[in-house]
């Protein structure tokens, strides 16, 4: 029997960085789900494709690439129809149309459908959006990941300058603001607290705290 770990949340409030953290320490299989939209949207980019209304073609991209996700030295690297775009994924431009390309529908089934392949018969930890309400509604553990939005956007923006994408603190801000509101309002597969999840607002706390106190609701379960 596999065992599911699902976390939700918007952007910023920790949710890559801790589940990296505990797949490593639990030993559970890390999928980012975010980062198969983010290919998507990097391919859309790739092929001048930067307007919603050109729908059928996204959803043709999405149906003809290659998606996946292999853990390297522990490091989780996004592959797209065989090349490694786990930087490019991460981009200005990607972020700024993803929350776009991930409204469509036929997207998100194929992309669901793809994420629930991936972890067949494995003990997962997966983060996204629709983890817990729509991919694993019946999932073992359920986390919804909360920060309020000035504190995200600052995490953010300091993950941002190291990684050298230049983009001011009220910028990053307003960049953040605009994709929760698509991410909280799409016709399917919206972010919402799921029944059973534990609500963690990780505004005053650290990675280490968030981390531990995850930690301890999925001891509690196995
Ligand atoms: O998690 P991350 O911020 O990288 O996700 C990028 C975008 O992908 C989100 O803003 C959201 O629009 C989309 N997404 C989604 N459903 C998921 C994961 C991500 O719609 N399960």
């Amino acid at each position: 029997m596999s065992f599911v770990v699902a976390i939700d949340g918007l952007a910023g409030t920790g949710k890559g960085t801790v589940t990296k953290l505990i797949a490593e320490e639990m030993g559970l299989v890390n999928i980012d789900t975010g980062a198969m939209y983010r290919c998507i949207t990097l391919e859309c980019i790739n092929r001048g494709i930067y307007n919603i209304e050109q729908k059928e073609k996204i959803i043709q991209i999405a149906r003809s690439v290659e998606i996946k996700i292999e853990h390297i030295d522990g490091n989780q690297e996004i592959f797209l129809d065989g090349k490694n775009v786990s930087k490019e994924i991460r981009s200005k431009e990607v972020s700024a149309f993803v929350s776009y390309v991930s409204s469509i529908p036929e997207v998100r089934e194929i992309m669901v459908e793809l994420q629930r392949k991936i972890a067949e018969g494995k003990d997962v930890i997966m983060e996204g959006r629709d983890i817990t309400t729509v991919v694993f509604p019946n999932a073992d553990v359920k986390i919804y990941l909360d920060a309020e939005v000035e504190e995200r956007a600052n995490r953010r923006y300091k993950e941002n300058k190291e990684k050298g994408i230049e983009m001011t603190y009220e910028e990053t801000l307003e960049a953040i603001k605009k994709r929760d509101y698509n991410d909280i309002h799409k016709p399917v597969g919206a972010l919402k607290i799921a029944d059973g999840a534990t609500i963690v607002d990780t505004t005053h706390m650290t990675i280490e705290e968030v981390k531990e106190k995850i930690k301890q609701i999925i001891l509690n379960k196995k």
